[in-house]
């Protein structure tokens, strides 16, 4: 039985620490739960632990795109646009919900980044790449034609544009899903547990992890015979423990998003455009808010505390000021935001931006696997590749053979019954006939599904059992977060508000209006005591003003 319920993290601890796993992860980011998927669906016994919340890490902070990465294209990064470029496609299928089709409009300007014949040709090369079918394939664009798409663009030094098909979605909860599609198959995941040091066997070898539970403070080990080490821009830190570091390290390059309400910059669709130091950023229009992104700096700071500073906020506010001179954008217009590193594989002597996005899996001589760089798109090749690694050794030690990958057909949670947009457009349909009758919106609707998909009907019928005692948008939350403790793991309003429905990024006047309600709520589904109840407010306010308010 899987133990998603956050009333069962006692009984969950307990299994972790009496039973013996085939496989302990350490990271609950995308790449952690990717793996534990794809372990579990093999029949592996397998475990994962996370030190914070699950896709507190890199995961939550990406520009949200499952993406074929046609910068990479420039980098002639071919067999990487080749593979990323797969691998939204079929993700896309396994939750059409959460992984959204969105055209993406790239502005062919005078002195630009690709002229229209180098855009024409790249986007050809990608869509044949990337696998695109022909209604998604690219359209070039004239001048006119392109202001029709976006009138916000400035008009003087733009030449054309071209229309290429890319996919939106949520990276946490993406992150969310695919841990309880791996708990279906038996995996034990568990957040809020850290890994603090490693176990050795007689021989030295890596045959489990001693951890830390952070909410009540207790050590416990899990028992593995091989541990994989998936925690993103933590993944040195584990090396160092483990005494495996080597010539190859991480290289952090911090990624700012900034978010404004969609009436101060109203773009009609997502855009990809050149900002004048040579990089692109991307400008994403999502329910009452616009979003852009994202810088690319060096970061050697906390990498537990990323926040956005002022430099990061002005390099974004000018990029859009230069491309869209109608919008006048301050920082105090901000309203949200979100920062995060790239965990990439540091090479002599290139930037930030020149640095390859690829994976790489590093193998300690006491046998821990660690994987990092990598991108939220490619998370089931690399988990595939990491698991066919234990699956390897597997057969080396003990001569068991173990399935094959089968990831690509294992629909994600709340993907079941939608096969492709379509349905999921005929579901939106029907959940607004239902949620309409309790004073709900069409927008209610939308953020629904593509939050949690097939799901939502849980959530609806909790939402009216509810609605009699509160207004239509505090049922909904009160519904949301019911179902959140239950079925997802929530332990905190930020857990909730960041990485469960991402209202804090997306819609955060509901969490400045919601915040007493839902910390009330949070202290009688636990029992919090007057201290635990301050602290949590605490935390709270101070991520709502570091979220717009920068130094
Ligand atoms: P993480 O998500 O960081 O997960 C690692 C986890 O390990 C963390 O949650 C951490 O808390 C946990 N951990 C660390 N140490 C321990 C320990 N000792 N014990 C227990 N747990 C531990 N990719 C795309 O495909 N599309 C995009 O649009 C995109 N945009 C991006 C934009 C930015 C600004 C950034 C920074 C990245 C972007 N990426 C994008 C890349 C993508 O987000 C990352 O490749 C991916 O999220 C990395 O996931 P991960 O699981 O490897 O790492």
């Amino acid at each position: 039985m899987a133990h998603l319920s956050a009333f069962e993290r006692p009984n969950l601890l307990q299994k972790l620490s009496s039973e013996q796993y085939d496989l302990v992860i350490i990271g609950g980011g995308i790449t952690g739960v990717g793996i534990a998927l794809d372990a579990a669906s093999r029949g592996l016994k397998t475990a994962l632990v996370e030190k914070y919340d699950f896709a507190s890490g890199t995961s939550s902070r990406s520009t949200k795109l499952v993406h074929g990465g046609l910068r990479y294209l420039k980098q002639f990064e071919v067999a990487l646009v080749r593979e990323v470029g797969r691998e939204r496609a079929i993700v896309h299928e396994l939750a059409p919900h959460l992984v959204i089709p969105e055209k993406m409009l790239l502005p062919i300007v005078e002195g630009g980044t690709f002229g229209k014949f180098l855009t024409s040709i790249g986007l050809m090369v990608y869509d044949v790449l990337a696998g695109v079918e022909k209604p998604d394939q690219r359209e070039m664009l004239t001048k006119e034609e392109t202001l029709e798409h976006e009138p916000l663009l400035e008009h003087a030094p733009l030449k054309g544009g071209g229309l290429y098909a890319e996919y939106r979605t949520d990276d946490a909860r993406l992150t969310v899903e695919v841990m309880k599609t791996a708990a279906r198959f038996g995996a034990d995941s568990i957040n809020y547990v850290e890994a603090v040091e490693f176990e050795y066997d007689a021989e030295g070898m890596v045959c489990g992890i001693v951890c830390k539970d952070e909410l009540e403070g207790k050590e416990f080990s899990i028992k593995a015979e091989y541990v994989v080490s998936a925690a993103g821009p933590w993944v040195d830190d584990l090396r160092q423990k483990n005494h495996s570091m080597n010539e190859k390290h991480l290289f952090l390059s911090k990624g700012v998003h900034i978010v404004v309400p969609h009436d101060k910059f109203p773009v009609q669709q997502s855009v990809y455009f050149d900002v004048p130091d040579g990089r692109m950023i991307f400008a994403i229009p999502r329910g009452k808010v616009t979003y852009i992104g994202t810088t690319d700096t060096e970061y050697k700071g906390d990498v537990d505390h990323i926040v956005a500073n002022t430099e990061d906020v002005e390099y974004l506010l000018k990029a859009i000021a230069h491309t869209f001179p109608q919008i006048k954008l301050e920082a105090n217009d901000v309203v949200s935001s979100w920062a995060g590193v790239r965990p990439l594989i540091h090479e002599e002597g290139k930037s930030a931006s020149e640095i390859s996005r690829k994976d790489e899996v590093f193998e300690s001589s006491t046998g821990l696997i660690s994987i990092a760089g990598g991108k939220l798109t490619g998370y089931r090749k690399m988990s595939e590749k990491v698991v066919d690694l234990v699956v390897k050794r597997r057969y080396k030690d003990e001569g068991t053979k173990v399935a094959l990958c089968r990831t690509e057909h294992i629909d994600l949670c709340g993907g079941e019954a939608l096969p492709n947009s379509k349905a999921v457009k005929k579901y939106t349909k029907k959940i607004y006939k239902k949620i309409e009758k309790g004073g709900l919106t069409k927008h209610d609707a939308w953020y629904l599904v593509s939050n949690y998909g097939t799901q939502s009907k849980a959530i609806v019928k909790r939402f009216f059992e509810l609605r009699p005692m509160h207004l239509a948008p505090i049922a909904l939350l009160k519904a949301e977060l019911w179902f959140t403790v239950h079925h997802e793991m929530v332990f905190s309003p930020l857990d909730f508000y960041m990485r469960r429905t991402g209202r804090f990024y997306f819609d955060i006047e509901s969490v400045r209006s919601s915040k007493h309600v839902i910390l009330e709520e949070f202290a009688n589904y636990f029992q919090w005591s007057a201290t635990k109840m301050q602290k949590e407010r605490e935390a709270l306010e101070v991520a709502l003003k570091e979220a717009a308010n920068f130094e």
